[in-house]
């Protein structure tokens, strides 16, 4: 067991574009922050796999931008290469390509690409799970699981609700009754994600994703498909099929190849060649089904406790990059009124 006994500035629990954004915040203003994440690499839902020759985002698929803070940081993520337009709409269930105007990103190499842009030159330690947090006097503990306890003056929390909760209570952390139920109320959507490397082009149409949600269908039993090639990712034909809420939660416990077939024989007519390897991702924490009405939650002032991600103020992406800002922006304040 390795323990560190030196008190840092911050700890901020998921390498995700939420807890990227809050430590290269604090980071930039010359804190010393440290990053833990129980993932293999960065980015949280900001997730791009390589199955053989074929690239797929497999968790969040694309992004907006809606406010004028979030515009500037995509600007400069365009300007870095690290984000490309991707479409202005997609097809409908039907196949046809309705354009709006309105500019969808993706990631220039895929989703992840931006959480490894914003995760360089921090201390980002991946391949670590936290399995608790306590208060240590003064300041904050994180115990993981491979046996290493970092302390630290502030603690921002930005897994899923649940699982950040779940860390508290491993550390009997008492919060304030109407802060745990205000955390307890927060419930989010399950996604089964499918990603099959196809053995010849793709039939999905222009602009390479079909949005089945919305206007023009139910989403159910599947809500998206894409092919990361015309996407612009993947050198070959690679889908990625989201299940809708309602099939997911339905199918959670049955097996892949079952679902694989149900989901592949919905879409058939846009897949178009033979599906030579399928994998899975189960995202039991897809999105929250209402976010907390403010971009952070503010457990404890001493020692600093916050809660964020993208079930704070708005979900998605846009959602999640203002919530961690908005928790950096917070410990600033804290840090600057003390005497
Ligand atoms: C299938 C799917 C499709 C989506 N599609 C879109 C889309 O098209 N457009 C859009 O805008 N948004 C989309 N989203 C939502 C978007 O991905 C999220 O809103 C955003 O990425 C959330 O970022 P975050 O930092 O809040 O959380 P996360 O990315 O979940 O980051 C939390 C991090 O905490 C880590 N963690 C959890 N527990 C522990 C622990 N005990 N110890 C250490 N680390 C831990 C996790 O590994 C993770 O990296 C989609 C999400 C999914 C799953």
């Amino acid at each position: 067991m390795s323990t560190e006994e030196h008190t840092q500035s911050c700890l901020v629990v998921g390498a995700g574009l939420s807890g990227l954004l809050a430590a290269r915040t604090l980071c930039d203003r010359g804190w010393e922050v440290t990053v833990l994440d129980k993932g293999r690499g960065v980015g949280g839902r900001l997730a791009t796999q390589r199955i053989e020759d074929g690239v797929f985002d497999h968790g969040a698929q694309f992004f907006t931008v809606r406010g004028e803070q979030f515009e500037q940081m995509v600007s400069e993520w365009w300007a870095a290469g690290i984000v490309e337009e991707w479409s202005r709409g997609f097809a409908t269930p039907d196949g046809r390509y309705e354009p709006d105007g309105y500019p969808r990103y993706r990631g220039s190499t895929g989703m992840t690409a931006i959480a490894k842009h914003l995760a360089r030159g921090l201390d980002v330690r991946t391949g670590q799970r936290v399995v608790e947090v306590a208060r240590a006097g003064r300041a904050w503990r994180a115990s993981t699981e491979s046996g290493a306890v970092l302390s630290a003056r502030c603690l921002i929390l930005t897994a899923p609700v649940p699982q950040s909760l779940a860390l508290v209570s491993a550390g009997a952390v008492g919060l304030p009754a109407e802060v745990r139920e205000a955390l307890e109320r927060i419930d989010y959507q399950r996604c089964i994600s499918v990603m099959a490397l196809l053995d010849g082009p793709c039939r999905t149409p222009e602009p390479g994703g079909i949005q089945y949600s919305g206007q023009n269908g139910t989403g159910e039993p599947v809500w998206w498909l894409a092919d990361n090639k015309r996407k612009g990712i993947s050198p070959v034909p690679a889908i990625t099929l989201h299940a809708g809420p309602q099939f997911s939660a339905e199918r959670w416990e049955v097996a892949d190849e079952t679902v694989a077939l149900e989901l592949l024989g919905y879409v058939g007519d846009f897949v178009g060649a033979p599906v030579r390897r399928v994998q899975f991702s189960r995202w039991r924490y897809s999105m929250p089904v209402e976010p907390y009405p403010e971009p952070c939650l503010l457990a404890s002032v001493a020692p600093p406790l916050v809660f964020a991600g993208d079930a704070f103020g708005g979900p998605k992406v846009e959602g999640a990059a203002m919530s961690g800002l908005a928790a950096a922006a917070q410990l600033i304040e804290i840090a600057e009124a003390r005497p």
